[in-house]
């Protein structure tokens, strides 16, 4: 299984750099490519989604499990490395950029006091969730306990009634 396999599955796949992917998540109605696809040099093809989707979940919407894409058989202790090590600077960046994007337009809506309607609420909603994702991405130390599924931060989708 090459990291060619898995990015013909893929929508919008875009190179961030050498063996260094986003393309749209199979596994939730992604518009902006939030699935980050990294191919490692052992041969194992690494995938993370950015909203939240279980790695588990995303292969299988692909069609794929974890052997087709892990090789060799990976100890316990090595099952779950820091994902700082998974993902460069650059791919978070290129969420980073375009969720901060979004949220500074939908943000300047809301300054100047226009409606934001539900579909623009969500979009806001899974925003905040990608940019905290990424920030969890880029200092793994501030949280801990983030294990791929878990936001930091999350902001629930409800939406609070201006009082
Ligand atoms: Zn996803």
């Amino acid at each position: 299984m090459t990291v060619d396999a898995v990015l013909s599955q893929c929508a919008m796949v875009r190179e961030t750099g050498p063996g260094k992917f986003i393309a749209r998540c199979p596994c939730h109605d992604d518009r902006s490519p939030s699935l980050a696809i990294r191919e490692c040099d052992d041969g194992r093809v690494l995938l993370h989604c950015f909203a939240g989707c279980e790695t588990e979940d995303v292969l299988a919407a692909l069609g794929l499990s974890f052997p087709d894409v892990m090789p060799e058989r990976i100890g316990e202790d090595q099952s779950y490395k820091p994902l700082r090590q998974r993902f460069d600077a650059r791919q978070v960046l290129a969420i980073l950029d375009h969720e901060a994007m979004v949220t500074a337009i939908i943000a300047a809506d809301f300054l100047e006091h226009k409606e934001l309607d539900e579909e623009t609420w969500q979009r806001l909603v899974r925003a905040v969730n990608r940019i905290n994702s990424a920030r969890a991405q880029a200092a793994p130390l501030k949280f801990k306990n983030w294990q791929g599924s878990q936001q930091p931060a999350s902001i629930t989708a409800q939406r609070k009634e201006a009082a």
